[in-house]
């Protein structure tokens, strides 16, 4: 898909409706992760292949060995790192609670004994809710992909969701979707790209060069500009 030269090719794992990160428009793969991962590969020389899928099955396809690299907004972990190495953080995310635009009920985690809460399968929000069910007392339901789970709870079919803000902000400002964040943010965190932990210095030292190249020629932030209005 791009890179230059006779460098090598690698298959990249993406979550397709995961904007403004990763989302597909006019059939093209575009956001934030899709441009920088390209420019990588542009000023590193190599070449790329997108493999979009579930956020869920993305670490699985890594350790399986049917991706060399993943970027989908993924947040760095500890219990991640037990599995993949991570480049540099390039973005500041975290979770928020969000609800239906009418809901003034709930306004923290406190609110939540009973609930239905929303969240999607492998992320840092579905850890989130499980680490939490027994202190706060909600049900989790759980999605394979972020606009159901938004659907979800607009449709008062769930009373809450967990999202990372910068998504979450994007969602409510782009779409006509009936959400509101709610109370302070929960966690924070940084996104990272990922490789198969142990086997992949070489890929990942590019790829920290590139990331590099890109903040120190301003392209990096020309490429979040490009997306999130300041
Ligand atoms: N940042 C969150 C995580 O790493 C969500 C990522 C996503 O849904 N694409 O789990």
């Amino acid at each position: 898909e791009s890179g230059g030269g006779d460098g090598e090719s690698y298959r990249v794992g993406i979550d397709t409706t995961y904007p403004p990160f990763e989302f597909e428009k006019d059939g093209e793969y575009t956001g934030i992760d899709i441009d920088l991962i390209n420019a990588i590969a542009e000023n590193q020389g190599f070449e790329i292949e997108f493999n979009p899928m579930d956020f869920g099955g993305i670490i699985p396809a890594l350790q399986a060995g049917q991706l060399d690299v993943a970027i989908a907004g993924m947040s760095i972990t500890d219990e991640r790192k037990e599995i993949v190495d991570f480049s540099d953080p390039y973005f500041d995310a975290g979770l928020s609670l969000v609800v239906a635009e009418d809901n003034n009920d709930i306004t923290s985690l406190e609110d939540l004994e009973g609930k239905t809460v929303a969240v999607k399968s492998g992320t840092t929000g579905a850890q989130f809710a499980r680490d939490n069910e027994a202190e706060y007392g909600y049900e989790i339901s759980q999605f394979e992909d972020s606009p159901s789970m938004f659907q979800e709870v607009s449709n008062g079919n769930a009373d809450v969701l967990l999202e990372d803000y910068p998504v979450i902000a994007y969602a409510i400002a782009e779409s006509e979707l009936a959400l509101k964040t709610v109370g302070d943010r929960l966690t924070g965190d940084q996104y990272g790209i990922a490789v198969l932990k142990g086997e992949n210095a070489e890929l990942l030292e590019k790829i920290n060069a590139g990331l590099q190249e890109l903040r120190d020629s301003g392209e990096y932030d020309e490429i979040l500009n490009k997306y999130i209005a300041e």
